[in-house]
């Protein structure tokens, strides 16, 4: 059996076309593009990668997107000033700034800006009153991995209510809100990290299972139960010629990739899962084409959330 492949690139075109009669109507009113303010600390290489294909995705769907750039070296007061100064904009409906944030910025410095991030503005959801609107089950900007998730789930019509899903990894950006909105949608959910016992064995009793884990190819045969579906969230760079051929097979396309590249983005499951899965999101095309078309969905509603508040 060879699984379905979840085609994340084609929902989230669907999606971006669904949002452009939305952003025609918003400028009209307003007479100007919903706005999304970036800000980029220092120079990490994946960080710029994602902030480029962001302001792409933004550009293309006629929103108006500022790259805020502070150097490495900037320090915590720098970084809540911008913030404040995007959250004043009256240009500016999202505001989200890139993680990592530079060690020099010391510990608890990202929790501390996010914080500072208006809520209303909190593009990515990480805003502790967001999150604590999620886990009532009263969402507003929610992450845009895990909705994009959710999407995905539905438009690939894969029913959620009362299925059994496991979700690994727990962070705040995916796991903790993938697991929240998938049991608001009557899941019966198991979170699973890095000290989990008998991870496999728990693993193969989802009837949905999400990776989030950060380790390429991870997800083995014996996690998966046989027709199950399998949501790849891992983004790894391999650059190890000996793992690119172990995951790809010598003569593939992918592999003809790799030689020409010199590296491959590759998910944390490995792919003779999809001998055994019923359905399964590919890497690169499946979960990440959707988080930057949730962005700009929840750009849009915070947009037009913002025009309703400050009409009175
Ligand atoms: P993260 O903050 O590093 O969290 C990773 C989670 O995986 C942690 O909860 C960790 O457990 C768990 N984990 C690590 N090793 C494990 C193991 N051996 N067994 C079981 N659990 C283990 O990562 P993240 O931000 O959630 O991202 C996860 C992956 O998704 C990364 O590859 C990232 O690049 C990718 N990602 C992709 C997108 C996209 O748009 N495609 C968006 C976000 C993230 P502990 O909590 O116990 O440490």
């Amino acid at each position: 059996m060879s699984a379905r492949i979840l085609d994340g690139a084609a929902i989230a075109q669907q999606i971006r076309t669904e949002l452009r009669d939305r952003v025609g109507h918003f400028a009209r009113e307003t007479g100007r593009p919903p706005g999304l303010g970036i800000v980029l600390v220092g120079d990490n290489p994946g960080s710029e990668i994602y902030v480029r294909n962001k302001l792409r995705a933004a550009g293309e769907a006629e929103f108006r997107a500022d790259l805020e750039r502070l150097p490495a070296t900037a320090t915590l007061e720098d970084i809540l000033a911008l913030v404040q100064h995007l959250n004043a904009s009256p240009v500016h409906d999202g505001v989200l700034v890139q993680a990592p944030l530079p060690p020099g910025v010391g510990a608890g410095a990202t929790q501390m800006v996010f914080e500072a991030i208006d809520p209303a503005k909190d593009v990515d959801g990480l805003h502790p009153l967001n999150v604590g609107f999620l886990v009532q089950n009263r969402p507003r900007l929610t992450p845009g991995t895990p909705t994009g998730i959710i999407e995905l789930l539905d438009r690939s019509a894969i029913a959620i209510s009362g299925t059994r899903v496991v979700v690994i990894g727990r962070s705040d950006i995916v796991g903790k809100p993938m697991a929240l909105l998938l049991m608001h949608r009557n899941a019966t959910v198991t979170i699973c990290h890095s000290k989990t016992r008998n991870l496999a064995e728990i693993a193969a009793e989802a009837d949905i299972l999400v990776a989030a884990i950060g380790h390429a190819a991870f997800v083995r045969r014996a996690f998966v139960k046989p027709g199950a579906t399998v949501v790849d969230v891992g983004a790894n760079r391999v650059t190890d010629p000996k793992t690119a051929l172990d995951l790809f097979g010598a003569g593939s396309p992918r592999m003809a990739a790799f030689e020409r590249r010199g590296s491959a983005v590759v998910g944390d499951v490995h792919p003779e899962v999809a001998e055994v899965a019923g359905a399964i999101t590919p890497v690169p095309g499946g979960v990440g084409p959707l988080t930057i078309a949730m962005l700009l969905s929840n750009t849009l509603r915070a947009a037009e959330l913002r025009r309703i508040i400050l009409r009175g």
